[in-house]
């Protein structure tokens, strides 16, 4: 083996329901403006086309209900409560078919956002790196794994912070389901086990501020608390 002049990272896991296996992570896609009533409160006109797409660096994740550090450089930091698809099989321009099959698991996710560094880049039509990929952007519950092929998901998905509920919409509402998604994704890049896709906001993002308790549902996943600090 070659060595290396340091120690290499540890990869992220993530805790699995009812398992002693942790699922170990890839890479981290996000789609933006896939729920019509979001992409609207954004002021952003609702189409067609297929949803934006970005990155998270793997250990951006917060795992095990860990507390999230406010982000430093951020005046306006928001929630935004998503559906997480863990895949368990490579996808490369994959069919429906593939695409069903190749889902491991669901979870619930917080895609964090620095809306202030985000209304920059959008102004300047930069990239969202800064807005989205920072350290602890990206908590995440616990793996519920599938056992059957991903269908049409329906359900509610909804955020509460300090008991008050912010985000409250349907799975249903995507514009890209998850199946769709992940085909457009396939054709994008070569999709290997351990990536996940978050899959987008329904309405209701808002700011939070330290010390607000965060809780985080998605239909079909193990609830995620977390608190900010
Ligand atoms: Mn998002």
């Amino acid at each position: 083996m070659n060595k290396t002049v340091f120690s290499p990272p540890p990869f992220t896991t993530i805790a699995i329901k009812d398992s002693e296996l942790r699922f170990p992570v890839r890479r981290v896609f996000c789609a933006g403006r896939n729920y019509a009533d979001h992409v609207t409160e954004m002021g952003g006109t609702v189409n067609t086309n297929p949803p934006v797409i970005f990155a998270k660096p793997a250990d951006a994740l917060v795992v095990d209900g860990h507390n999230v550090p406010y982000p430093r450089v951020c005046n306006d930091l928001h929630h935004e409560v998503e559906l997480v698809l863990a895949l368990g099989k490579p996808l490369k321009q994959a069919s429906k078919a593939q695409a069903e099959n190749a889902v491991f698991g669901l979870a619930v996710g917080v895609d964090l956002t620095r809306r202030d560094l985000q209304a920059q880049a959008k102004k300047h039509a930069g990239p969202w790196t800064s807005a989205k990929a920072f350290d602890s952007s990206a908590p995440i519950g616990k793996i519920t794994p599938l056992g059957t092929p991903l269908g049409h998901l329906s359900g509610r998905i909804n955020l509460s912070v300090n008991g008050q509920q912010r985000q409250n919409g349907d799975l249903a509402q995507m514009l890209w389901p998850p199946v769709s998604l992940l085909m457009h994704l396939s054709e994008l890049f070569d999709l290997k086990p351990g990536d996940l896709v978050f899959t987008g906001t329904p309405a209701g993002v808002g700011p939070l501020h330290v010390g607000d308790q965060v809780e985080a549902h998605a239909h079909g996943t193990e609830t995620l608390k977390f608190k900010v600090i």
